[in-house]
Parts: C-alpha cells; sequence; structure tokens
C-alpha cells in the first residue's frame, strides 16, 4: 500500500510538519488555504492546477494508508477534533469532525448526495440564491467523476439491510446509496481513515494532486488570526501546535498572500473569522450553525448483524425528510458500529451495559438526522470563543427539536419491529428494551424530551459563515467571498444557509468547484494583469 503524500513529498513535493520549526518564520503564496478538508483541498487542487502557487495549511496531522491499523484507540485521538470527544456547550450533543490532513473527509463514512431540491428552493427564497439543480449539476458531475461516486453495488451489510428491510415491509422510500471509493474491500473501519486507500476522500485525490501541481502543504499549524485592514486581508498569523494539538504560541508564522480562503469547517471556520474581528454587519458570523442532530435507536435481533464489517452505509430512507405539516423532518440511515463508538453512545450502567454490549453482534442501529435550519423555531446554535480563543458551540434544543426527536424514535422502532427485530432500545436514559412495537410506541410516548435523557449527536457540522445574495442576511456572497472584505472567501461548510437534509460532502464539493472557478477567473485578472 502506497502512503501517497509520503511517496510524493521523497520526489520532491513540498510538505512542513510545522511542530518541526524551531524559529518565526514567514511564507509568501498566491493564496493561503486554511483547513484540508472537503473545501479546502478541492479549492487548492482547482487553484494550482490553474497556476496560482497555493499554501494549504492543515492543523491536524499528516497520516496515510499504512497509518491506518483500524484501531478506534488510535484513530479516534489521532484523527479527530477532540479526540472524538467534541460536545456541545452544554455537553448535550455529541459532535464528531476530522482533524488531520484531509479533514472529515478522511474519517467519513463516503455516503455522496446531491443537494435536496427542496434544500435549494429554501435558499433561494430566503437567501437570494441562483442555486438550482440544474446550474449545479455540471460542478456534481465533476466532483462525482473526481471521486469515483457511484450507487455502491456490492449487498449491504445486515446494519443496512434491516433499514431496507423495514422500509420493505413498511411501504417506505429507500434508496442505495452512492459512495466515493474506487477498489473497495467492503472493509467497514472508513471512519478511522481507509488503509487502503479505496475511500476517494481528500487525502487520496485532490491533496497530492494539488501538490504535484505545486502546492505546498503545512500540517499541524494552527491559523490564528488573518490581520486585514482598508477591506482586505494583509496577513495570516499561525502557529504550531503541541503533541495535543494545542496552539503554541512560541513560534509565530506568518503568511501574506494576495487571496486568504478560509475552510477550516463549520466551527474552525467561524471561530477563525470571529477572533480576526473581521467586519460583521449581518451580526450572523458564528450564527445558524446546524447539525443535522441525530436520535438513535437500536435493536436486538437473533441474526448476527456484526455491523463493523461492510460498507458503513449503503442505504438511507427519505421517508420522512419533507413532512407536510410544517414538523421537522429527517433523513433515515445506519452508523457503522465499533465498540468503542457504540459504548460511548448506549445507555445504562454497569451491568446492563455489559449485558447489551455482551451482544454486540447482534445488535443493529438506526439513525435518525433532523433536517434543522429551515423554520424559525430551528435556527441552530452559535459558535463561541472562550478566553483562550477555542471554538465551542452553544446548541439550544427547542420544543420543535424535541418534537422532532419523538417522532424519530417512534418511526425508527417501527421500522425495526417491521425488520423483525426481538427487541427495540430507543438511546434514552430512561428507555428500556422494548419487545414489541405496541409496547415501544407507548413507552416512546411516555419518555421525557430532554436533554442528557435523548442521547444526542452529529457529524454534520454547517453554517455559520452563512452565503447570500443580501450582505445584511449573511457572511459571504454566492460566490464565497467575504461581503466586506474583498481578498477572502470561506469555502467549506460554514457558508450553508441551512442544514441539507442530506449528508454533507458532495454539496461542498460542488458549491467549491463554483466558487473555485469562479475565484480563478476573478484571481487570473487580479493577480495575472496587475502582479503587485
Ligand atoms: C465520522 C464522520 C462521518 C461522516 N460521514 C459522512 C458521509 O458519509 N457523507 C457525507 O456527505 N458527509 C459525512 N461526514 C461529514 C463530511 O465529511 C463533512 O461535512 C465535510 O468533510 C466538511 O467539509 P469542510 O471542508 O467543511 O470541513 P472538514 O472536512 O472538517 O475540514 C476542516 C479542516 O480544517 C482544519 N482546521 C480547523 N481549524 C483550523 C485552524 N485554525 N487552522 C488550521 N486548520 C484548521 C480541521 O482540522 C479540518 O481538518 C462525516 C463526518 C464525520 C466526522
Amino acid at each position: 500500500m502506497r502512503n501517497l503524500i509520503a511517496d510524493g513529498v521523497a520526489a520532491g513535493w513540498s510538505y512542513l510538519d510545522a511542530s518541526t520549526l524551531t524559529a518565526d518564520k514567514e511564507f509568501e503564496a498566491d493564496v493561503v488555504i486554511v483547513g484540508s478538508g472537503a473545501g479546502g483541498a478541492m479549492a487548492a487542487e482547482q487553484l494550482s492546477l490553474a497556476g496560482f502557487k497555493v499554501i494549504l495549511l492543515e492543523m491536524g496531522a499528516l497520516y496515510e494508508g499504512k497509518n491506518f491499523q483500524q484501531q478506534e484507540r488510535w484513530a479516534y485521538p489521532a484523527l479527530y477534533q477532540d479526540g472524538a470527544g467534541r460536545k456541545t456547550l452544554d455537553q448535550s450533543i455529541g459532535i464528531l469532525q476530522g482533524r488531520t490532513v484531509g479533514g472529515s473527509t478522511t474519517v467519513n463514512w463516503t455516503t455522496s448526495i446531491r443537494t435536496p431540491d427542496k434544500t435549494l428552493d429554501y435558499w433561494r427564497a430566503e437567501f437570494g440564491s441562483d442555486l438550482t439543480a440544474d446550474n449545479l449539476a455540471p460542478y456534481f458531475q465533476q466532483a462525482e467523476q473526481r471521486l469515483n461516486i457511484h450507487p455502491w453495488p456490492v449487498p449491504p451489510n445486515a446494519n443496512n439491510d434491516k433499514l431496507r428491510q423495514g422500509c420493505d415491509a413498511l411501504g417506505w422510500q429507500y434508496t442505495v446509496i452512492n459512495r466515493n471509493v474506487s477498489g473497495c474491500a467492503n472493509l467497514g473501519y472508513c471512519g478511522m481513515g481507509c488503509p487502503i486507500n479505496a475511500k476517494q476522500s481528500m487525502l487520496v485525490s485532490s491533496i497530492p494532486s494539488a501538490m504535484q501541481a505545486g502546492a505546498m502543504l503545512i500540517s499541524r499549524v494552527s491559523a490564528r488570526e488573518l490581520k486585514w485592514q482598508n477591506g482586505q486581508v494583509r496577513s495570516l498569523l499561525a502557529v504550531p501546535v503541541d503533541p495535543y494539538f494545542q496552539p503554541d504560541f512560541k513560534i509565530k508564522l506568518s503568511f501574506k498572500a494576495k487571496h486568504y480562503i478560509v475552510a477550516a469547517g463549520a466551527i474552525g471556520s467561524p471561530a477563525l473569522l470571529l477572533r480576526s474581528k473581521v467586519p460583521n454587519p449581518s451580526n450572523r458570523l458564528g450564527k445558524h450553525t446546524y447539525l443535522h442532530p441525530s436520535v438513535i435507536s437500536g435493536a436486538l435481533f437473533e441474526d448476527t448483524i456484526a455491523g463493523h464489517s461492510g460498507a458503513p452505509q449503503s442505504i438511507y430512507s427519505d421517508q420522512f425528510v419533507w413532512p407536510s405539516n410544517g414538523q421537522l423532518g429527517f433523513k433515515l440511515e445506519v452508523p457503522p458500529l465499533h465498540p468503542v463508538l457504540i459504548a460511548t453512545k448506549l445507555t445504562g450502567l454497569a451491568q446492563s451495559h455489559a449485558a447489551l454490549m455482551q451482544q454486540f453482534n447482534q445488535l443493529q442501529v438506526v439513525i435518525a438526522l433532523l433536517r434543522d435550519g429551515f423554520h424559525p423555531d430551528s435556527q441552530g446554535g452559535t459558535v463561541l470563543l472562550s478566553d483562550h480563543g477555542e471554538p465551542v458551540v452553544d446548541y439550544p434544543i427547542s420544543e420543535y427539536l424535541w418534537q422532532g426527536v419523538q417522532k424519530a424514535y417512534l418511526a425508527m422502532a417501527e421500522l425495526q419491529f417491521a425488520a423483525g427485530a426481538k427487541s427495540v432500545l430507543p438511546i434514552h436514559q430512561d428507555a428500556l428494551l422494548y419487545s414489541s412495537w405496541g409496547q415501544a410506541r407507548e413507552a416512546i410516548k411516555a419518555l421525557s424530551l430532554q436533554k442528557y435523557r435523548a442521547t444526542l449527536a452529529s457529524a454534520h457540522v454547517m453554517g455559520g459563515c452563512n452565503m447570500s445574495a443580501d450582505p445584511a442576511k449573511g457572511v459571504v456572497n454566492l460566490q464565497g467571498r467575504h461581503h466586506q472584505l474583498d481578498n477572502l472567501s470561506v469555502f467549506d461548510g460554514s457558508i450553508l444557509p441551512s442544514s441539507l437534509g442530506a449528508n454533507p460532502q458532495l454539496t461542498i464539493y460542488g458549491l467549491t468547484l463554483r466558487n473555485a472557478e469562479a475565484l480563478v477567473q476573478s484571481l487570473n485578472q487580479r493577480i495575472k494583469t496587475q502582479p503587485d
């Protein structure tokens, strides 16, 4: 198995681990990009191929194929923000985000879905967006071709197949998932980094391609502040991180560029702009952060599920995403089942928890991703800065959202019984294993809808620097350009003006390709005709 970047560096590609630096240093480029995930890496590739000198900064470390040993105890601390322990301010929602070269794409579960039409309709109505399925189609096609996105041709693993069987039995809609893989061996360890380079994450696609075209990658560096004046960013201040990925302020790195792209994800990007005190007349910076808060339901089956094995996500159901009555919609999927991930979510203590874990291979799990952000009572969370300038998301859970949580528990239990479950366990502190749909239905209706009782999780962070045609309603314009600072763009999940009702990576790739194309044209005029 090749380590593409390490091999490329041996052959002369430009790479620096900032934690090895012993003195302050200054760098110059045409474009500096903060964050090497879906938005940052895709932008780096497009700009490098267009002939611009690019520097790509990443807070996480560089790990690739050979490093990925399918071990949770290594993967979570090495590859995830806060060692996979990130939570909202009041600790009521767990947040999974990548922190490594390739960002969350290095650890994601490969589901690739275009932006739903209804989401695009909402953006056009509320944010003056010009985006339609038709005008985005060429960019989605480009991303799908680039990342080998195609319907997964292999039968689903049992965890996904129970979702399919339940939908079949109830006459509910379901779809086979498109995945960004090439030569996938159906291992099931996508969340710990693909050990065979099959997942077409940014780590094996756009980043090597950008470096081949001359981009410099710097890992273990935390962007701290954009210095700006008179409507222009003048420089970026960054520092190396220590072995625990905390900023180490002893050494200062200064980056000067003609254009700056912030792509640090939907928590990191607003945090950098807040630390930099950029103009914020819309007062929306760091606000309207969406999570697709996800409700979880476990079920025990007679047959073996072995949900750690096989493509983690291969079936979804949109039966409940767009209810016509204004209630909160949710998408049904399954997560991969690995012991540490599941042990931290399962309810019960001591012997009851151990008893459930002993039945781990009979356990099937469904998640319902709540489609937040489309209703006045679902306006998302706020990115706040700690005294040390580190971000945390305050995400209040409204009564409207709690109603969605209850509906999701009910739908998931009904589905799991329809698929043949012997018992169903809504993941809620007060719930028990229920042995019939009737029993579960009555019990779920009586469950308290409160934080810390219902276990909620997210792997999809969106918003915080939302795009809008009108500067009064957004942080960036429809091309991701900052409304007030001329040479600043934001290219990542933070520009989404609502959640999606679908997994975000393909939307971020498509928007980045579109916005990078516009940026290349504008930079060609600005840089190539007036070099200084
Ligand atoms: C476990 C998991 C499973 C997922 N599964 C799917 C899926 O199957 N399908 C799907 O569509 N989506 C999935 N997602 C979500 C998807 O991967 C993300 O929505 C997408 O990668 C977000 O892209 P981004 O560019 O906004 O940010 P990211 O990809 O998260 O990249 C941001 C990068 O910026 C870095 N950074 C942050 N702050 C700084 C700073 N100050 N200085 C330097 N670098 C910084 C971070 O370390 C990170 O590497 C999953 C996510 C996770 C965590």
